[in-house]
């Protein structure tokens, strides 16, 4: 049994983009009903947020658009983007939610817990370094990641993203760094339209953004497949020092969002792909940040899978073996010709995917 940190706070719930918007505060409500039922409960230790400082937001957003939604304050409501809303509380979420996930990023580096999952509100992982996006404000994992090289002199942090959306503003705040190694699969052509195969970063940072453009309908043994070919061989290349998640739940089934078919299951079995990972490159060092995910069942099932297979040993040895068959189950031929062409265009970069390397 392992015990894993997870970061809530009251504020996140204040944040709202409006009545009957899909990303609203019920999220968290429903994921803490969940965790106060959770059978494993008493593996979990609660780590308080802070607030990230100015600086600390500066790190990955420009000055002005820090000032700027801060000024939200002052109004009962602001519209930021079509999609993108605040209250006067939301810049105090926004930046609790960037500390909560530097705290949960602080909890696994200072080797206090071997896991960690930020129920942070608003999302982040669409938000640019001036611009409100996708229902995003500021960049929490980005931040997270920042905070790692910064403070704590890392010089490879790896990011998964398995949100059903591209992580646009993730990826551009290191599109031309080795520091991070960014990766993301994803519906195409969907919002927010990056992501493309052939974006796969710029000057230093070539070959360490690795972008799975899926059009949609793919299930578990598509992302149990495209882990397990692309994600893992060129993690072990990379060697991280920290591993920080985009952990999305809208690739689910049933998500309103998307057109992914997902089963809550495989959100466990992911987990799996993503502690051995840990174990083997940077022991104890998993941090997960919440991003999307609007059916709320989906919700909370994915987020008990992910922390049965973080916390319970059992579980994952099952997880591993559903994964198993379920990869017997052969992934779709789209999926297949993807990653084919992944290899193709990133095995310049990386030997592990090179031709001969491949299976
Ligand atoms: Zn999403």
């Amino acid at each position: 049994m392992n015990t894993v940190a997870i970061v809530r706070d009251p504020i996140y719930l204040k944040h709202s983009n409006g009545p009957m918007h899909p990303e609203g505060p019920e999220r968290l409500v429903t994921i803490d009903r969940m965790l106060s039922e959770f059978p494993l409960k008493a593996q979990l230790g609660d780590v308080p947020p802070r607030d990230a400082t100015f600086e600390e937001l500066a790190w990955i957003h420009e000055e002005a658009y820090i000032r700027r939604i801060e000024s939200t304050k002052y109004s009962r409501f602001t519209v930021l983007d079509p999609d993108t809303s605040a209250t006067s509380d939301s810049y105090a979420a926004a930046i609790r939610a960037a500390g909560g996930m530097m705290e949960a990023t602080e909890a696994v580096l200072s080797g206090r817990f071997p896991a960690a999952f930020a129920f942070v509100r608003p999302p982040g992982h669409h938000a640019e370094a001036g611009q409100a996006k996708g229902f995003c404000l500021f960049n929490n994992i980005a931040i997270a990641a920042a905070y790692a090289l910064r403070r704590h002199d890392l010089k490879r942090v790896l990011i998964v993203d398995w949100d059903v959306h591209h992580g646009n503003g993730t990826m551009h705040s290191f599109y031309d760094t080795k520091e991070v190694l960014y990766f993301s699969a994803h519906q195409y052509p969907h919002y927010p339209g990056t992501g493309r195969i052939d974006e796969i970063g710029w000057n230093q940072g070539q070959g360490y953004t690795i972008n799975i453009p899926l059009y949609g309908g793919q299930g578990d043994q598509d992302y149990l497949y495209i882990f397990r070919e692309i994600l893992v061989p060129v993690a072990r290349e990379y060697a991280p020092e920290l591993i920080l998640v985009s952990a999305g739940f809208d690739t689910h089934r049933n998500d309103p969002l998307a057109g992914m078919a997902m089963t809550s299951g495989a959100y466990g079995r992911l987990t799996g792909i993503l502690r051995e990972l840990t174990e083997e490159c940077c022991p104890g060092r998993l941090a997960l940040a919440l991003e999307g995910g609007y059916d709320h069942n989906a919700l909370t099932e994915g987020v008990a899978a992910v922390l049965r297979n973080l916390i319970d040993d059992r579980t994952r040895e099952r997880d591993d073996v559903a994964g198993e068959e379920t990869t017997t189950v052969a992934a779709d031929g789209e999926t297949r010709l993807v990653v084919q062409e992944v290899r193709r265009l990133l095995s310049p970069y990386w030997k592990s995917l090179s031709i001969e390397a491949g299976a």
